[in-house]
């Protein structure tokens, strides 16, 4: 006789569907064709290592987009025959601006502006995904 592998006892005539243990009546949960080892699990141990995976995407592309809307803003500002240009460096949340010319503070305080609001919507997005 096949002992149940979950409860080591009585006698097992059932298959879970999951993990293939032989398991008793009492060991088994008929609705979901598991054993109760399998039927006790987190069902989304996958999807919770999904939303991991894809909340590191999120934030990989939420970094991605900043880098690309800096380096548009770069190109914006420092247009040729302008004299002036600023640079916007995020240093984590942190946004610094340098400048150059004789629009530089009207420029540097503009992007700033830009880059805030940019750090607003991607706050706001992280905070919607929790
Ligand atoms: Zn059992
Ligand atoms: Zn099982």
């Amino acid at each position: 006789m096949v002992r149940c592998e979950v409860c080591g006892r009585a006698p097992a005539g059932r298959f879970c569907l999951r993990c293939n243990a032989i398991v008793c009546e009492s060991c088994f949960d008929p609705s979901a064709e598991k054993c109760v080892v399998c039927t006790r699990l987190p069902q989304k141990g996958f999807q919770k290592v999904g939303a991991e995976i894809l909340s590191w995407f999120m934030r990989l592309f939420l970094v991605g987009l900043a880098v690309a809307f800096v380096g548009s803003l770069l190109v914006l500002l420092s247009l040729p025959g302008e004299g002036s240009g600023v640079f916007i460096i995020l240093i984590g949340p942190i946004p610094i601006g340098l400048g150059y010319g004789s629009h530089a503070s009207t420029l540097a305080a503009v992007s700033l502006i830009l880059v805030t609001a940019c750090i607003i919507v991607t706050l706001y997005v992280r905070k919607r995904l929790r």
